[in-house]
């Protein structure tokens, strides 16, 4: 059984007409997955639906002061910039519910041995300011969760996104039982690049070959070093040539092969993993589906429906 997550909310956000974000991407690769693909039907797939935290889960990870002034729109204007959205309660109740969706496929991958959301990857949000599109960090939020999980002692985020991961770096520069891996661009957002615990920076105009010698020869570097007994998964999608945000010269091949790389990996090694789709940018909201949707591809490959397991097992 592939579990997916869900919530319409994700697209459900008022934004200005020029907005960078693609809010509607969220609605659009559900629809791809659940009407052209069928995947419920064809991968022995099933969607669940989060149900959004509050704002007191957030004040272990992030400082409360911020989680105030974001929640009772209080933040000044400059930290609000900084985030890059105008502030409704929309936007607060779509993360909140996104926080708890990436938080429900580490549940869920407990469980199945995979879970994928279809939504998070805010990798920018650091203890007390929010940036670059995110607000509340789901990634760092939902492996400190995994480690209250029997028998999970080691958590590895691999973050894919072609922007490095620097709020997940910083909020988790301290817990020395999650390991944060960044594979991004060296010349791109953010200008500041915190050390994660292992980076890997590649030039603009990275190729597909390239990006792909040179991940998997730390990915398999990094997995036998820490021996991760969970993992997160970022496959953002923003390496794509024709990104508007990513500077990278790679194919949607070259993503369906690096989506395949890493839960091959999980599934041979039955590491349980949980995964998130991350970044995309472009004005075609419909063009990122395509790529987003090659995750999913590369989860029915490696986790065909008989081979999906229970922890009861
Ligand atoms: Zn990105």
């Amino acid at each position: 059984m592939l579990p997916l997550v869900y919530h319409p909310i994700y697209s459900q956000l008022d934004l200005p007409a020029d907005h960078r974000y693609p809010i509607s991407k969220y609605r659009r690769l559900y629809q791809h997955l659940t009407e052209v693909l069928k995947i419920e039907q064809q991968a022995d797939a099933l969607f669940y639906q989060p149900e959004a935290i509050t704002a007191a889960d957030l004040k272990s990870l992030h400082q409360p002061d911020y989680i105030d002034a974001l929640f009772s729109n209080t933040l000044p204007a400059a930290k609000m910039r900084r985030i890059g959205f105008p502030w409704s309660q929309q936007l607060i109740d779509r993360t909140l519910t996104s926080a708890a969706g990436t938080r429900l496929a580490v549940d869920l991958a407990y469980e199945h041995g995979i879970g994928l959301h279809l939504s998070g990857g805010y990798h920018h949000a650091h203890h007390d300011f929010g940036s670059g599109f995110c607000l509340v960090n789901d990634l760092a939020f939902a492996a400190r969760h995994a480690l209250t999980l029997d028998g999970i002692d080691k958590v590895m985020i691999i973050d894919c996104d072609v922007h490095q991961g620097d709020g997940t770096a910083t909020l988790l520069s301290d817990d020395d039982d999650i390991i944060t891996f960044s594979v991004h661009c060296d010349k791109n957002f953010p200008a500041r690049k915190p050390d994660s615990d292992i980076d890997l920076a590649l030039p603009k105009q990275t190729t597909t070959e390239d990006y792909l010698t040179a991940f998997e020869a730390i990915l398999n570097l990094a997995l036998a070093q820490h021996q991760p007994d969970f993992i997160l998964y970022d496959a953002g999608v923003d390496i794509h040539q024709n990104d508007e945000l990513g500077y990278f010269n790679v194919c949607k091949d070259g993503i369906f092969k690096r989506d395949h790389l890493v839960l091959n990996h999980c599934q041979q090694a039955e590491i349980p993993v949980a995964a998130v789709v991350g970044g995309g940018y472009r004005k075609d909201h419909q063009q990122l589906v395509e790529l987003h949707t090659q995750l999913f591809h590369a989860a029915i490959a490696v986790y065909p429906p008989q081979q999906c397991k229970t922890r009861a097992q």
